[in-house]
């Protein structure tokens, strides 16, 4: 475990036994890092949970966003645990509200990723998760959103950081928590 910001006293390295390796999927070249294991785990999945929230709990978080379709499964308890609200970033389209949207470049392919215009209010100290840290793109996305709606990144936080994709260099001097290094 590493971190830039918090380091939390939980050992996450054994949350590694439950990351299952797909080579190949979802296209050629790519090993997907697949977490059902973890969460069909309940000792392995509230370990991951209290992971973040000790790691950031004290900062006065006020709302937590969780990127589709995995980070809502690692936001939506955070949230719950600190007391902030839920906000999900989603692909483009998927929300009916007033939108911010941003497209970037993926490990595979290209995506565009939207919050609600009103999810996020000036101000207001955001955590950022999701699943996996590949090449940063969609992360430093989601991190623009939240800026350009008047909010404060306080961290970002995954349960995995590919750290040969280098996307820790596109979030800048942001605090940053990944669990597991690969
Ligand atoms: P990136 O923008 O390259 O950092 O990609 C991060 C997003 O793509 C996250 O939402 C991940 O869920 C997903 N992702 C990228 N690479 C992988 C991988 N090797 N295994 C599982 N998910 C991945």
């Amino acid at each position: 475990m590493s971190a830039t910001g918090p380091s939390p006293s939980i050992d996450a390295e054994r949350l590694r036994a439950f990351v299952r390796d797909v080579p190949d999927f979802p296209e050629p070249g790519i090993v997907f890092k697949d977490i059902t294991p973890l969460l069909s785990d309940a000792d392995a999945f509230r370990t991951m949970i209290d992971a973040f929230v000790v790691a950031f709990g004290r900062g006065g978080v006020d709302a937590v966003v969780g990127i589709e379709s995995r980070g809502f499964i690692l936001a939506a308890p955070v949230a719950d645990r600190l007391g902030a609200s839920f906000v999900p970033a989603r692909k483009a389209g998927k929300l009916p509200g007033p939108t911010r949207s941003v497209s970037y470049a993926l490990e595979y392919g290209e995506a565009t990723l939207e919050l609600h215009e009103d999810a996020i209010g000036a101000g207001q100290r955001v955590l950022v998760l999701d699943d996996v840290l590949a090449t940063g793109g969609t992360a430093a996305a989601v991190g623009e959103l939240v800026t350009g709606l008047g909010g404060s990144v306080v961290g970002f936080g995954f349960l995995i950081e590919l750290d040969f994709l280098d996307g820790a260099s596109k979030l800048g001097d942001h605090e940053r928590l990944s669990l597991l290094h690969y």
